[in-house]
């Protein structure tokens, strides 16, 4: 077994700290990952609060990876030594349900490994994610990073970027459209960034007008202050899509009412308690509002590409592991521009 340093959640009110734990040897189709760079995504705060009510310690959070490969086993033929490599939110899936034949493992039917706060497919062993020293990792299950992006700021890509990606890519948004995103945090500032690339005019809808000058500075056309539900009026019936990343309680019906007929909303944050939904904020025009779960290694691989040739990343604040408690004040506080990455070589 290889020891590996991390960093864990003992219990849900406990603060991370030092832990020492072991990953498999490398099997035929591995990869072993030195971690340069792991991300701080909202859900690692939720579930290592367990607020999600599914958690499992000690967890060892962190899906937003990105490393060196240092050993590969015998079979691999996709990867070599020195190569880069990425790890999303999930390191396996069931490979033989529908969705893992059609490339969408993210919507895997049988047992999706998830990256921490998971089981293996034995589903026995826990699963410890990216605030570590080094993952082993199963060739195909492993993303291909360009080497033209600095790495701290494309981590976040393999969460924040994929979730707004895959449901920008699914409805088509280009050029000509009318986009709204709503919250401006680490999935929103992506959600901006790769809306404007692609073409469309983009409208950031936020609780705090001291987010208008970093909207604007990451492409956003418009910016709405959502405090004043009077500020929403003028714009009922003029979106062609929308893209709601908050995780808080909110109210989703004020933007459903902007949509234009038979468009789409999509949700990708998640709070904790059910949203209130009026029947006539979907009735009216015809709305669809839909979710949308990070994307699949076909997808991610693709996002990933598409970052490198528009050069996109994730804007970050690198902090040591040390800092990694108040990292999760911060990120529930909204403080941070907009995603804190974790430099591992602090472990
Ligand atoms: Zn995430
Ligand atoms: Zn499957």
């Amino acid at each position: 077994m290889l020891k590996t340093r991390g960093y864990a959640a003992e219990g849900p009110t406990s603060t991370l700290a030092p832990f020492d734990f072991e990953r498999r040897e490398l099997g035929a189709q591995d990869v072993l990952i030195e971690i340069l760079y792991c991300g701080v995504c909202h859900s690692d705060i939720h579930q290592a609060r367990n607020e999600w009510g599914n958690s499992i310690f000690p967890m060892v959070p962190g899906h937003e990876i990105v490393g060196r490969i240092t050993q590969v086993g015998s079979g691999v033929t996709r990867f070599k030594v020195g190569d880069l490599g990425g790890v999303g939110c999930f390191v396996d899936s069931c490979r033989v349900c529908q969705s893992c034949k059609e490339g969408v493992e993210q919507y895997c039917e049988g047992h999706l490994v998830a990256t921490y706060n998971g089981t293996e497919k034995d589903e026995t062993t826990p699963t410890y994610g990216g605030y570590s020293s080094q993952i082993v990792m199963d060739e195909n299950y492993t993303l291909k990073i360009p080497t033209n992006l600095p790495l701290e700021g494309v981590a976040p890509l393999l969460c924040a970027g994929i979730t707004t990606y895959s449901p920008l890519n699914r409805f088509k948004v280009g050029p000509g459209q009318k986009v709204g995103v709503v919250g401006l945090g680490g999935l929103g500032h992506m959600g901006v960034k790769l809306a404007v690339s692609m073409g469309a005019e983009v409208t950031v809808f936020s609780t705090s007008p001291t987010k208008e000058a970093d909207a604007r500075s990451l492409g956003a056309h418009h910016f709405v202050v959502t405090k004043d539900p009077q500020n929403l009026e003028p714009l009922a019936n003029k979106f062609d899509f929308i893209l709601d990343t908050v995780s808080a309680q909110h109210d989703v019906n004020m933007y459903l009412n902007l949509l234009r007929r038979e468009r789409v909303m999509v949700l990708v944050g998640g709070p904790e308690k059910p949203l209130e939904l009026a029947s006539f904020s979907l009735i009216t025009n015809g709305r669809s509002l839909v979710g949308s779960m990070i994307g699949g290694i076909r997808e991610t691989q693709e996002m990933l590409d598409y970052c490198a040739e528009k050069n996109i990343t994730s804007d970050v604040e690198v902090i040591p592991i040390q800092q990694i408690n108040e990292a999760y004040e911060r990120t529930i506080k909204s403080d941070v521009r907009y995603r804190f990455v974790i430099d591992m070589k602090s472990l």
